[in-house]
């Protein structure tokens, strides 16, 4: 937490707004909204119910394909199951580690002959940066396909100047405990579309109709905010760039440490892309550093440090064996040598010195070894 959170929640709590809704929400929408470029913001109880949400407001429908990058958490997956909808898992491109647009075009175009295009395509913004979306809107507008962006990972990361959530028709955020800012669990819906946002209002509260009674027309959720933690999330606002300064220095150093080392490669942020670098992710070539990415991982363990594989892809997941992929080399590569470096943001640096001495001690490059 930064300074003004627990004001701001007492506050709330003293003011007897405590749950359902109350001005913090309306305040961390308008806020939030502000921060992201966007008309509207919608705040929810979590990531996951911001993705179903909008796809309900797209209207997807059971059995209809939804594209989505296979690098992800599998919430992104989930919540296309939950629309009963089939997700489509397309691989990573190495630029980025987000979403190849090349791929999404080519499975476009197939799809279109097919006639069964994708109800929509839900891009990923993963470990803090943005994918590319400078060619991914582009394409999907020219198949007419409307783009989801998980932005879950990266808040406060922009391309070209834009700012992460303002790239989708619907664009979603999580405000869970890992997050670059957190309400202990919540999530939030941002468009440009009012209708969408009156719906999304409608559809998390249960869908009450107009009535003095309680009337309902269609099947909503309970995927409201509480006015509690829409005061930690209005005081979490305030921190979040210091959040992702802080979060950049962390991954500053690791590179400036370890970037030298044999066989060891920092997720890329190309030209015009600015990360958070919510998590440090990086590579391991074992053949050049002498030991491979679980054998850094379990040494780190040993210290009690705990570091984990990059997001294992959704499409090596035995929960969607059942479903379409397109590529996957790439993303498998990632997982197979990507290793997510300790890097919450209130780690010290004398904590830090300790990950960078067992990475550095794992490093034992063949010819060394030889000599030896
Ligand atoms: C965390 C996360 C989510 C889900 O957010 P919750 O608030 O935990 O439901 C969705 N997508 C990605 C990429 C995430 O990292």
């Amino acid at each position: 937490m930064g300074g003004q959170e627990r004001k701001l929640l007492l506050e709330a709590f003293d003011s007897n707004w405590i749950a359902p809704l109350g001005p913090h929400v309306d305040g961390f929408e308008e806020e939030f909204a502000a921060i992201v470029g966007r008309k509207h913001a919608v705040a929810v109880s979590s990531g996951t119910a911001a993705l179903h949400l909008s796809l309900r407001l797209l209207d997807v429908q059971p059995r209809q394909e939804v594209f989505t990058s296979s690098m992800t958490f599998v919430a992104t997956a989930n919540s296309i199951r939950y629309a009963g909808a089939k997700p489509v898992f397309v691989d990573s491109e190495t630029d980025t580690w987000n979403m190849n647009p090349s791929l999404l075009a080519e499975e476009l175009d197939r799809s279109m002959r097919a006639n069964v295009l994708p109800a929509a395509v839900m891009v990923v913004d993963v470990n803090g940066q943005c994918a590319n979306y400078a060619q991914i809107v582009g394409i999907c507008d020219s198949f007419g396909v409307p783009i989801i962006e998980d932005a879950a990972e990266s808040l406060g990361a922009s391309l070209h100047g834009e700012p992460a959530g303002s790239f989708g028709e619907l664009s979603c955020f999580s405000f869970n405990g890992n997050k670059i800012i957190t309400t202990s669990g919540g999530g939030m819906l941002v468009t440009d579309n009012e209708e969408w946002a009156k719906q999304a209002r409608y559809l998390a509260t249960q869908a009450r109709d107009p009535a003095p009674h309680y009337e309902h027309s269609v099947t909503g959720y309970n995927y409201r905010m509480s006015n509690l933690l829409a005061a930690i999330g209005r005081g979490q606002l305030q921190v979040l760039p210091d959040r992702v300064a802080k979060r950049r220095a962390i991954f500053d150093k690791y590179r400036n440490e370890l970037g030298d080392l044999p066989g060891v490669q920092f997720m890329p942020e190309p030209d015009g892309f600015h990360s958070t670098r919510w998590l440090t992710a990086l590579t391991i070539d074992p053949n050049q550093f002498g030991a491979d990415r679980e054998q850094v991982r379990l040494a780190l363990e040993a210290e009690n440090i705990e570091a984990r594989p990059v997001w294992k892809p959704m499409h090596l997941q035995p929960a969607f064996s059942d479903c379409r992929s397109v590529g996957g080399a790439v993303s498998e590569a990632l997982f197979q040598d990507g290793l997510c470096l300790p890097s919450g943001s209130s780690m010290s640096e004398e904590d830090q010195n300790r990950v960078i001495k067992v990475v550095k001690r794992c490093c034992q490059p063949v010819a060394v070894k030889a000599i030896r």
